[in-house]
């Protein structure tokens, strides 16, 4: 067979030569060990939480090795594919502030040497290796109809062949002559273009994973597709193609890709490219809650499977990072406790201390992590945080929020510049409940009454307190002048004392304080009630106060 005529027959057009693409992306100029990686979703308006997972692990394994991580798009397979489906993927990206050096910045740009980066614009350069392989007798043309890859698929069934495939003695077209190929293209017959395998059913081979070691199987023996019949590249081919000329070091990708590392160290041997290193990472699972099981976060059942959904909750970018961190990387939590302030982008991310399996994503643990992130930031972080994030998802809340900034910073600042700052609030989304009665007049519920204060207790301990209080004190002062109403009204001023003799007393100064507490926001559990009474002012205390006392007489 006269292999260059049937790659000039096939690819009438293509004049590049594999050469002139190594010219064009030649090796990059990096340091030494320095780790080349790429995220390469495909375009379907969508980023999935184990996609950031798998972004993040990119880029910090290219920032770890001084590298480089960038994005490439594939959106070969258009059944997948929505308008515009890249712009929701890079939102999600900058939302939590995952950076990739270069690739797709946006619908339609890119920046870098090795694009373009979206694989829909890379067709002639899968077209010259292509053609280079027809040349090298690797690759043929296959006319079989649909119908006759079903008569095949039966055919196999029957026979009961262990592998199923195009391959071997099935594989109908792999010896077609060239009169029988010229044929059929003069007849104008669709065609697919499909790798010739030389793998054996009795050969195996073995490759490391970085994550999983020395992994051995049967090779590959398919007669894979490489170009569909529109000319499109199938993920297979592109994946070679691509992560040779951009130059990729690391491939790291969902372990749904395993089982398909032998036909792609094949295909990176017939280009004769050096195959990359690859990594296998774990899929995100979460414990169903109705069967108890792991299993995937899926994009259908679990809202949190998306990405946008913790911008929608307003989960800050610190929390998910650091929560996905401790996911990924069995010993962040040491280097964490050991650099409580650092960014965590700085975190020396190391391959080996991934899961191999299925790692747990807990939104509860998120929210653990969450509300820890959010004491630590400081109250004007969180005021503009807050702002950003109401200004998008709740326009009312934002309306009075941002009316007054300087008193919102007030009292998102209670109980926060402290040692053991609170830990109440998880995502922004939970703000506009927490701060509620800040903005509007609480109610009253006397349910809410702690135990050892009946309503008539409740009213007297409230009439008591208003001719009393007064806005001027600090806390301490604050504190003593609820004490000092105790004892008339049957309260104990100190816990101790009271948890001495009980009998003596109806409560003590906690639970008066609480009704105060209850009456003025609505609530039995805020931040600092005396600071709280401060930043609400005199007028506003006095009119809940009555209020209360009020409903309390009905
Ligand atoms: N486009 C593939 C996917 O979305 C990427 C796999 C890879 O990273 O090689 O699953």
């Amino acid at each position: 067979m006269d292999y260059q005529k049937l790659a000039n027959l096939l690819f009438p057009d293509v004049t590049l030569t594999p050469e002139d693409l190594e010219l064009r992306y030649p090796p990059r100029d990096l340091p030494e060990g320095a780790r080349v990686t790429r995220f390469a979703p495909s375009p379907t308006g969508f980023l999935h939480v184990g996609g950031l997972f798998g972004a993040l692990t990119d880029v910090m394994i290219a920032r770890a090795s001084k590298g480089v991580a960038y994005l490439r798009i594939e959106d070969t397979d258009k059944k997948r594919e929505i308008a515009d489906g890249v712009s929701a993927i890079l939102e999600g990206f900058r939302a939590f502030g995952v950076r990739f050096d270069e690739g797709v910045t946006g619908f339609g740009t890119e920046t870098g040497d090795y694009g373009p980066y979206t694989q829909s614009r890379r067709k002639e350069i899968y077209h010259v290796v292509a053609k280079s392989l027809v040349e090298k007798g690797l690759a043929y043309p296959c006319f079989c109809t649909a119908e006759e890859l079903t008569a095949l698929r039966e055919q196999q069934e029957t026979d009961g062949a262990a592998i199923r495939g195009y391959f071997g003695k099935y594989a109908r077209c792999r010896d077609l002559s060239m009169e029988q190929i010229e044929a059929n293209l003069t007849a104008g017959k669709p065609w697919v273009l499909r790798f010739r395998s030389d793998g054996s059913e009795d050969r195996r081979i073995t490759f490391d994973d970085l994550i999983r070691g020395k992994i051995e199987m049967p090779e590959n023996i398919i007669d894979e597709v490489l170009l569909k019949s529109d000319g499109i590249p199938t993920y297979h081919f592109a994946h070679v193609c691509d992560d040779h000329f951009m130059r990729t070091t690391h491939v790291i990708r969902g372990e749904e890709w395993l089982s398909s590392v032998p036909k792609h160290i094949a295909l990176f041997k017939a280009c004769g490219y050096r195959v990359p290193k690859y990594v296998h990472t774990a899929q995100v699972m979460k414990l169903d809650e109705e069967t108890g099981d792991k299993r995937k976060l899926s994009k259908r059942k679990d809202p949190e499977a998306a990405v946008s959904y913790f911008v929608e909750t307003g989960f800050p970018k610190e929390s998910l990072i650091e929560y996905l961190l401790t996911l990924l990387n069995s010993n962040f939590e040491d280097w964490r406790r050991a650099n409580p302030g650092a960014d965590a982008m700085d975190f020396p991310f190391n391959l080996k201390k991934m899961a191999s399996s299925g790692c747990l994503f807990d939104l509860l643990k998120l929210t653990d992590v969450s509300k820890n992130v959010i004491s630590h930031m400081d109250a004007k972080t969180v005021y503009a945080r807050v702002a950003e994030w109401a200004k998008v998802y709740d326009p009312d809340f934002a309306a009075v929020f941002t009316a007054d900034p300087e008193f919102s910073t007030a009292i998102l600042n209670i109980d926060r510049d402290v040692p053991k700052p609170r830990k109440d609030v998880a995502k922004w989304d939970e703000v506009p409940q927490y701060l509620d009665y800040f903005f509007h007049e609480p109610g009253f519920d006397p349910s809410l009454l702690p135990e050892r204060v009946s309503p008539e207790d409740a009213r007297a301990i409230l009439r008591a307190y208003a001719p009393i209080y007064d806005p001027a004190e600090d806390k301490d002062a604050w504190f003593a002048r609820i004490k000092s109403m105790c004892p008339d009204l049957g309260y104990c001023p100190e816990v101790k004392v009271y948890k001495k003799e009980p009998e003596n007393w109806k409560g003590h100064a906690g639970d008066v304080s609480t009704v105060i507490r209850l009456a003025v926001t609505g609530r039995t559990n805020t931040p600092d009630l005396c600071t709280v009474m401060q930043l609400l002012g005199r007028k506003k205390v006095l009119e809940r106060l009555e209020k209360a006392e009020s409903a309390l007489r009905a």
